[in-house]
């Protein structure tokens, strides 16, 4: 076994403790990555509020750092590279989705970085064994801080978006403005749509104007809302509360895409509004390979990554609660790199 520190909850409160992490020796394919910057995601709230008689979760699915090691038959990578992990660290490979590049679908159950079936300890470490296959290499010109909020939230927001065809004339509305939102605000806006964000407040009118946006509507102003009945093609919901999807569908014209990814939507859909105007209610789960190494390109090509607050991880409690009051703008990163001093 090899062994790292991280920050791990151990009963249910962000009060992480730091811990001595077992990760497995390398197999073959297996690279260790040296983990130097992990997004705090608002999943990683939810998984640590909704912790249920587990022993302990470490969490972290969006990181980048340095591979420190590999195994005897990695090809793609080199001890040194840059290297990115997402959400996803295994999968059977063999069934239709995996065939198709979505692992996150894979019929059998893909391995996520942390918890899950596998209850592997996530990336808030300062080291992390993976399959060479689900790492990405981090293209130059993205910045390792930046760059690691788009293996999660970046991806989330991209699929759905691309597949919604988002593009050049798509009027396109981002609720909630938070790590989903900004990224899905500047990718909107990198593709070519009209952006909008809806969001609870004008507090973040000046900052969705500077992320690419045209406009920002105020959620709980009900004649706002009234007047942009039926004005989008396209609504990409992240808003990580609980909250009533009717509003945001009769936003929406003919044929429109409701694409909701709030962790709270997927447990109590409401439907009956999809009937009127044959709209489209979507959901996705992440990305596969194929669309995050697609990201990846076109995130290096636009200049495209997060706004980032980046706190050393001995701070992981502050970020996560201030995550919960909604006090980021836009993504804490915890930087790693002091693991090594306090396991000293
Ligand atoms: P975040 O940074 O906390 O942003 C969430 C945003 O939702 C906030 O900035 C806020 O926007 C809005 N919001 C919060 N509380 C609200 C309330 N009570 N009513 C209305 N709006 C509220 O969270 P995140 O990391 O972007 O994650 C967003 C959601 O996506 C979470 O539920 C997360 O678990 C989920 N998620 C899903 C996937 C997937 O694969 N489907 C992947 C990652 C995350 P305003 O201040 O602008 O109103
Ligand atoms: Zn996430």
């Amino acid at each position: 076994m090899r062994t790292t520190s991280g920050w791990q909850s151990s009963d249910g409160t962000t009060a992480l403790q730091r811990v001595t992490i077992e990760r497995r020796e390398l197999r073959p394919d297996d690279i260790a990555v040296r983990v130097d910057y992990c997004g705090v995601c608002h999943s990683d709230l939810h998984r640590i509020h909704g912790m249920l008689g587990e022993e302990g979760l470490v969490p972290g699915h969006e990181f980048t750092g340095e591979v420190a090691a590999v195994g005897s038959g990695v090809t793609r990578f080199a001890v040194g590279d840059r290297v990115a992990v997402g959400t996803i660290v295994d999968s059977c490979g063999e069934c239709a989705m995996c065939r198709a590049g979505q692992e996150n679908y894979c019929v059998h159950g893909a391995v996520t970085t942390y918890g899950g079936k596998a209850g592997l300890k996530g990336g808030y470490s300062r080291e992390y064994v993976l399959r060479e296959k689900f790492a990405f290499p981090l293209p130059a010109g993205l910045d390792p801080a930046t760059a690691a909020p788009l293996l999660c939230a970046g991806i989330t927001v991209w699929e759905p978006m691309v597949a919604a065809g988002v593009g050049p004339g798509t009027r396109l509305a981002v609720a909630g403005l938070g790590g989903l939102g900004h990224l899905a605000v500047k990718l909107g806006a990198a593709l070519g749509a009209e952006v909008t964000v809806l969001s609870r407040s004008a507090d973040k009118r000046d900052d969705a104007l500077a992320l690419g946006a045209s406009g920002l509507l105020v959620s709980t102003d009900e004649a706002q809302l009234a007047q942009a009945h039926g004005r989008f093609d396209v609504v990409i919901d992240t808003i990580s509360a609980d909250h009533d999807l009717s509003p945001l569908l009769r936003l929406l014209g003919l044929d429109g895409t409701l694409c909701s990814l709030g962790s709270p939507f997927l447990s109590g859909p409401r439907l009956l509004e999809l009937v009127y105007g044959r709209k489209r209610l979507t959901s996705s789960g992440t990305g596969g390979i194929l669309h995050t190494e697609e990201l990846l390109r076109f995130c290096a090509e636009h200049g495209v990554a997060a706004d980032v607050e980046i706190l050393p991880s001995s701070r992981v409690q502050e970020a996560l609660d201030r995550l919960d009051e909604g006090d980021v703008r836009y993504r804490f990163v915890l930087d790693l790199s002091d693991l090594d001093a306090l396991a000293a």
